[in-house]
């Protein structure tokens, strides 16, 4: 009995060279714990370091560290397709420190999820980018990489993981349903990704997502929009008669439009970068029609812009 302890050291020694050996990413998983292992480190120091130029600030007497708090969390999700070939290379990809990319999730098309960063960092997904206000995506929300060679179908499995994990990632950090985009969506100049197959309308039924209604209710009363044409100038110095006797005459004109407001304004009140037109409109066409996608707005484009700008203002 003596000897149990070493017999139990050495099995543990034996199973952890298993587990290594069979795990091809012993390796950069011990530089994930490394680095998760020296963040904790600054952020407990009390009390808190400061730059040079922020220790020139007026700070008070004391040091006081309040006793409330916890971690920021995530408030996006940003969905992507990998335009790679398989979940071997994506994993691969983010796991080599000079690509400088990374997400927090990449979902295989066999439908296994890899998780490969705790959802409280912020891992390096969108690039540069912006929805609404929000200019630093990748501090605001989850990656999440879908295994897709950038023109296929995403098989059911895939999607049936992504939906279960949606729903545990809504839950646990309250995001609201208009928070769930596409790199497509944040980034219109750059990026075309998840592409016209993702089933956007599928999410949005489910809570991830804003989505029109399938037949947008347009009411006389929003599509008219009155128009002021001056049709007649009538010169001062003509003495007025009966029949004209204001300088002005004023016919009023109503012109049927599908969008009420511009379709910039619509565009960025649902989040979408306008300062490049064509790829805004080609940005929502990507997400919101998808059988077409191109920078023009058709007659049917303009109603459901107009059906669904509404919906991201409630
Ligand atoms: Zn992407």
């Amino acid at each position: 009995m003596k000897h149990l302890p070493s017999l139990v050291a050495i099995l543990l020694l034996i199973a952890l060279i298993a587990s290594c050996s069979s795990n091809p990413y012993s390796k950069t998983n011990r530089v994930y714990k490394k680095q998760a292992k020296e963040y904790g480190k600054q952020l407990s120091k009390f009390p808190i370091e400061h730059s040079e130029k922020e220790a020139t600030l007026n700070f008070g007497e004391y040091e006081v560290g309040t006793t409330n708090f916890n971690l920021r969390k995530p408030n996006y999700v940003v969905i992507h397709h990998t335009a790679q070939d398989s979940v071997a290379q994506t994993l691969k990809t983010f796991t080599l420190v000079r690509t400088q990319v990374s997400s927090h999730y990449v979902i295989g098309d066999n439908g296994e999820i890899y998780q490969m960063l705790n959802d409280y960092y912020r891992a390096w997904h969108g690039g540069s980018g912006q929805w609404g206000n929000n200019t630093d995506l990748n501090s605001s929300s989850i990656g999440i990489e879908l295994d897709n060679n950038g023109s296929e179908v995403f098989s059911e499995a895939q999607i049936q993981s992504l939906m279960q994990l949606l729903k545990v990632l809504k839950e646990k950090y309250n995001i609201p349903a208009a928070n769930f985009i596409g790199h497509s969506d944040i980034a219109p100049t750059r990026k075309v990704d998840p592409n016209r197959n993702f089933p956007w309308k599928q999410l949005a039924e489910e809570g991830y997502g804003l989505w029109y209604d399938d037949i947008p209710f347009v009411s006389v009363e929003d599509t008219l929009v009155t128009e002021k044409e001056i049709v007649k100038e009538v010169p001062i110095l003509e003495e007025p008669t009966v029949e004209n006797d204001s300088i002005f005459e004023v016919k009023e004109q109503k012109v049927v439009s599908p969008l009420d407001v511009s379709p910039e304004i619509a565009l960025k009140i649902i989040g979408y970068d306008t300062s490049n037109m064509d790829a805004a409109i080609r940005a929502f066409k990507l997400h919101f029609i998808q059988t077409e996608v191109n920078a023009n707005l058709t007659d049917s484009d303009l109603k459901i812009l107009n059906n669904l700008y509404k919906k991201y203002l409630k």
